[in-house]
C-alpha cells in the first residue's frame, strides 16, 4: 500500500490527487491538510479515513474536531500541525499542493523525514530552491514534479540515459505556455481587467491564485525558476514558447539538436498520477489527443513588453539571493489584493517592481531570511498600497 500525505487536499491539485487515489486500490490518503475548508475536509475524512488531518486555522480545526468526533482521526492545526502532517511517520510520499510560500517549512520537514515529494507548490522551489535541491540529495529522496510543464520535461528525460550511455546532455528546455486569456493584448488594453475576467483560463481549470498568475505570465516566470532548480540548468537554457492550444506540455532539446516533447490533453491527473506511480505508468481514463480533430498547433514568441512579469522573473532569477522571494511574495500579496478588488490589474506588476526596489538584498538566504524577506515585502506593500 502506498501511503500518501496531501497538503492542500481541498484545492484544485489536492482534489485531483484524491481522485487518482480513489482509482488506485494500492494507494491510501493517510494524511490530509488544508487551510480552513472544514466542510470539504469532513467529506474527505469520511471517504478516505486518513489517520491525521491538519487544518491550519485553529477555529476551523475546532469545528472539524466536533464534526468528526465519531471517527478515529487526529486533528492538528497551525504551522506545527502542518509540519507534523508533512513528516507523519507512516507515509512514503507527500503531495505539496498548498498555495504559496506557506509550503516551504512543511516541504523541508517532509524531506528531512525521508519522504518523496510530489511537488505542485512551485513557490517553495522558487524561493528556497538553493536549499531544497541539496537537501533532496542529502536525504536521498525523490522530487517528482506535478506542474504539467515540469512533468513533461521530466517525462522527456525519462530514459534519456540508457544503459551504457555517458548521459544525454540538455541543451535547452523549451517551456511551453498557453499565453493565457490576454495573449495578444497591449498594456493599455489590460488596464481595466477585473478578477472575473482574469479568472477565465482558456485551457486549464485551476486555483484562483495560479489562474491570475497565468494571465499575467508571472506563473510562467515562476516556472522558469522552478525548471532551473528541478533540472539544474542555467536561466539562458530555459526558453519560453507560446503554444496556445496547450497540447505540447513542454520539450527538451539535447546537444545534438534532437527535441523530445510530451503531448496530451490538458489534464492535471496525468502528472499527478505519474508522480504517485513513478517509475511506472498506469491506465488513466479520459479523452485522448485526436490529431485530426486538433488540426494544427501554433507557436509564438513570448511578449516580454506587454507581460513584464516574465522578463522580471529571468532578471530576479539570475540575481539570485532573496530576489526571487521578493518577486514571489509581492506577487502573492498583490494577487490577493487584486482578487479582493482592492488593487488594479497593472497594480500587480507595479507592486512586484516597487518591492524589488525597496526590500534589501540577502545573499544565500536561509529559511529564516526567506520568511523575513516575505514579511518585509508584506510590510512594505501594506503601507505602500494603503
Ligand atoms: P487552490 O487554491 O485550489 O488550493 C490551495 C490549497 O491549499 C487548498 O487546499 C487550501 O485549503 C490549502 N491551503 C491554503 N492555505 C493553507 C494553509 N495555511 N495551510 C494549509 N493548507 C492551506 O490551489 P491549486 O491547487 O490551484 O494550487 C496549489 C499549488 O499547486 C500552487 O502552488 C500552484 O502554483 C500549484 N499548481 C497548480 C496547478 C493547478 O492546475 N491547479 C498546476 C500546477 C501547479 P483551503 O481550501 O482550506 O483554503
Ligand atoms: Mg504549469
Amino acid at each position: 500500500m502506498k501511503k500518501i500525505a496531501i497538503l492542500g487536499s481541498t484545492g484544485s491539485i489536492g482534489t485531483q490527487s484524491l481522485e487518482v487515489i480513489r482509482s488506485q486500490p494500492d494507494m491510501e490518503a493517510t494524511v490530509l491538510a488544508a487551510g480552513s475548508n472544514v466542510e470539504l475536509l469532513e467529506k474527505q475524512i469520511r471517504e478516505f479515513h486518513p489517520k491525521l488531518v491538519c487544518v491550519y486555522k485553529e477555529d476551523a480545526a475546532k469545528l472539524l474536531k466536533q464534526a468528526v468526533a465519531d471517527l478515529d482521526v487526529t486533528i492538528v492545526s497551525g504551522m506545527d500541525g502542518l509540519i507534523e502532517a508533512a513528516a507523519f511517520p507512516e507515509t512514503q510520499i507527500v503531495v505539496t499542493a498548498v498555495v504559496g510560500m506557506i509550503g516551504i517549512r512543511p516541504t523541508i520537514a517532509a524531506i528531512k523525514a525521508g519522504k518523496d515529494i510530489a511537488l505542485a507548490n512551485k513557490e517553495t522551489l522558487v524561493t528556497a530552491g538553493h536549499l531544497i535541491i541539496p537537501m533532496i540529495k542529502q536525504y536521498g529522496v525523490r522530487l517528482l514534479p506535478v506542474d504539467s510543464e515540469h512533468s513533461a520535461i521530466f517525462q522527456s528525460l525519462m530514459g534519456s540515459s540508457p544503459e551504457g550511455s555517458t548521459g544525454h546532455k540538455i541543451d535547452k528546455i523549451l517551456l511551453t505556455a498557453s499565453g493565457g486569456p490576454f495573449r495578444g493584448w497591449t498594456k493599455e488594453q489590460m488596464k481595466n481587467i477585473r478578477p472575473e475576467d482574469a479568472l477565465k483560463h482558456p485551457n486549464w481549470v485551476m486555483g484562483r491564485k495560479i489562474t491570475i498568475d497565468s494571465s499575467t505570465m508571472v506563473n510562467k516566470g515562476l516556472e522558469v525558476m522552478e525548471a532551473k532548480w528541478l533540472f539544474g540548468v542555467e536561466y539562458d537554457q530555459v526558453q519560453v514558447v507560446i503554444q496556445p492550444q496547450s497540447v505540447i506540455h513542454s520539450m527538451v532539446q539535447f546537444e545534438d539538436g534532437a527535441i523530445i516533447a510530451q503531448l496530451g490533453t490538458p489534464d492535471m491527473k496525468l502528472p499527478i498520477q505519474l508522480a504517485l506511480t513513478y517509475p511506472d505508468r498506469r491506465y488513466l481514463p479520459g479523452k485522448r489527443l485526436d490529431f485530426a480533430e486538433l488540426g494544427s498547433i501554433s507557436f509564438f514568441a513570448p511578449d516580454f513588453e506587454n507581460f513584464p512579469g516574465l522578463a522580471l522573473a529571468y532578471k530576479v532569477g539570475k540575481e539570485g539571493g532573496n530576489r526571487p522571494t521578493i518577486y514571489n511574495a509581492a506577487n502573492e500579496f498583490a494577487v490577493s489584493r487584486f482578487l479582493d478588488h482592492k488593487l488594479s490589474y497593472p497594480g500587480i506588476i507595479e507592486a512586484i517592481e516597487a518591492s524589488l526596489d525597496h526590500v534589501g538584498f540577502v545573499q544565500n538566504p536561509n529559511v529564516d531570511n526567506i520568511l523575513e524577506t516575505e514579511a518585509a515585502v508584506y510590510e512594505f506593500l501594506q503601507s505602500a498600497l494603503a
